[in-house]
């Protein structure tokens, strides 16, 4: 007999877990189907996000900084500290212990809301049906009113860099190494290639990323990627763009990695290669032919503005479809896609999603960049302005960046902020509020910011924008 629900869930990552309670904090009788079991057997939840993605990465981010400010920023606050010791193995405890308390967090969530939670791979079959095979051997079904699938995304690899899980690893093996590589290569300079290239390199790895595109960081403000470039590239984190990998040879404990630049072939010898060249929706094994759910060109679910798929009734979500693979992406067309079910007529601004890299310093941008305000022929006005300049900045010894603000020249409109510099990734959710109330730029300069703060950035580009800066340099 199959189990009966009002709305199931397949996954349970950010997007998948949030629709969840959403819908059961909405009165439906809501399951959610994981398939993701750890070592010990015991199914985890969270998705990539929890489990090796957005916190552990950034747990191991937030050790490798502290350590190299030990090393290099606390002397010059009169602060000495004989030969201080990265302790690896502390440091990745510290790490599971952050993913098992959020992953059973989620668990409790789960429960709390009243979601049933069924463990195995689940798959869509026709008439809204979904088989979950459980590890058991056996399966279940579920017959769905509505499903919502949401089964993430894993990392792309490349055939001449087959991953091997001990030199050569995706994202995952590269939270994992158990001691400092003397030299690590990075083949991709996104945002998961710079975070994880940081990590190391704070630690004292000589980091090399190599990056196929001549251009670096696209999505970005062309004159914020130039100041990042500027600031990262440098001995110790090299980013080589024009860098196309075309193999690698495992020699012992290293491995060899063939290139081709401007200036032909050349090699590498790395201790650790982490391949970060993206990633790819998950889908395989996870929808019957009969099913009626359509993928697009590039694998991902198809789907509308509101997150229909092809079959009335069946939603995607998260990864799994177009637009930024981002936590908070999957987790608000979640929220939609409940509250569509519940019959509310609800909408997501995807112009208005953060992105950020958590490098030091950070950058974050929402809305539009010049380029794209360029090609699209919209009038604007642009300001900006630097933290060399804000009394905060100084303060913490951290001057580098600035914060750009594009507004539309007729309106006044907000249609962009980009901040290159220590705290972007909180201050960015200044720029998501002013997109998403549409501000103009005038409100943000008749708001009253505290002072001493990193944010009187913000504020002085939004005058900038006017040209009416106060501390202009
Ligand atoms: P996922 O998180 O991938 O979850 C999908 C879940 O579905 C998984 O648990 C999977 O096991 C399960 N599943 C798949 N198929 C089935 C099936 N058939 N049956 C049952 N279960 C199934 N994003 C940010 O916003 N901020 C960051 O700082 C950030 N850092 C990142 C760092 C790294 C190293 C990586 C790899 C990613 C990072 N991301 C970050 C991206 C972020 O992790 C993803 O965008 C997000 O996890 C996508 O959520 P999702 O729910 O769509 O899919």
């Amino acid at each position: 007999m199959a189990h009966q629900f009002e709305v199931v869930v397949v996954g349970s990552g950010p997007a998948g877990y949030v629709a969840a309670i959403k819908a059961a904090q909405l009165g439906k009788k809501t399951a959610i189907v994981e398939k993701w079991v750890k070592e010990d057997g015991k199914t985890t939840w969270g998705g990539t996000c929890l489990n090796v993605g957005c916190i552990p990465s950034k747990a191991l981010l937030e050790s490798s900084e502290k350590y190299a400010q030990t090393l290099h920023e606390f002397d010059v606050h009169g602060i000495s500290v004989k030969s201080p010791k990265m302790d690896v193995a502390k440091m990745l405890a510290r790490k599971d212990g952050i993913v098992d308390q959020l992953t059973g967090g989620v668990a409790g969530l789960l429960k709390g809301n009243g979601v049933t939670s069924f463990e195995g791979k689940g798959s869509l079959k026709a008439n809204k049906v979904v088989e979950v095979a459980k590890h058991d051997g056996t399966v279940e079904t579920i017959q769905a009113e509505n499903v919502i699938l949401a089964m993430g995304s894993i990392p792309v690899e490349i055939p001449p860099t087959p991953t091997d899980g001990d030199i050569i690893v995706d994202s995952t093996g590269a939270l994992e190494f158990s001691e400092v590589p003397k030299r690590l290569g990075v083949i991709g300079a996104g945002v998961i290639g710079l975070e994880l290239g940081s990590v190391w390199a704070r630690l004292g790895s000589d980091v090399v990323v190599l990056e196929a595109m001549d251009s670096f960081l696209a999505a970005a403000d062309g004159a914020i990627s130039k100041d990042v470039y500027k600031h990262f590239n440098k001995p110790g984190f090299e980013i080589r763009l024009g860098a196309r990998v075309t193999g690698s040879t495992i020699k012992g404990k290293q491995v060899e990695v063939t290139f081709q630049d401007s200036e032909g072939e050349k090699t590498e010898i790395f201790d650790k290669l982490v391949v970060a060249v993206g990633r790819r929706p998950y889908t395989e094994g996870c929808l019957s032919d009969d099913s009626g759910v359509k993928l697009d060109e590039r694998g991902f679910i198809f789907v509308d503005d509101q997150c229909r798929t092809t079959v009335p009734g069946v939603y995607a979500i998260g990864d799994v479809v177009r637009g930024p693979m981002l936590a908070h992406k999957g987790s608000e067309e979640g929220i939609m896609v409940a509250e569509i079910i519940a019959g509310h007529n609800a909408k997501m601004n995807y112009d208005a999603i953060p992105s950020v890299i958590y490098t030091h310093p950070e950058i974050a941008w929402v809305g539009k960049t010049e380029e794209q305000l360029k090609a699209e022929g919209v009038d604007y006005k642009a300001g900006a302005f630097p933290f060399a300049a804000i009394g905060r900045a100084m303060a913490a010894n951290d001057t580098t960046g600035q914060v750009k603000i594009l507004a539309d020249a007729k309106t006044d409109r907000v249609l962009g902020m980009h901040i290159f510099g220590l705290g972007a990734s909180e201050m960015i959710a200044q720029g998501v509020i002013a997109l998403e109330f549409a501000s103009s730029a005038e409100d943000l300069q008749l708001t009253c910011f505290a002072h001493p703060t990193l944010s009187e950035a913000v504020h002085e580009a939004a005058l900038a924008v006017d040209n009416i800066a106060i501390h202009k340099v």
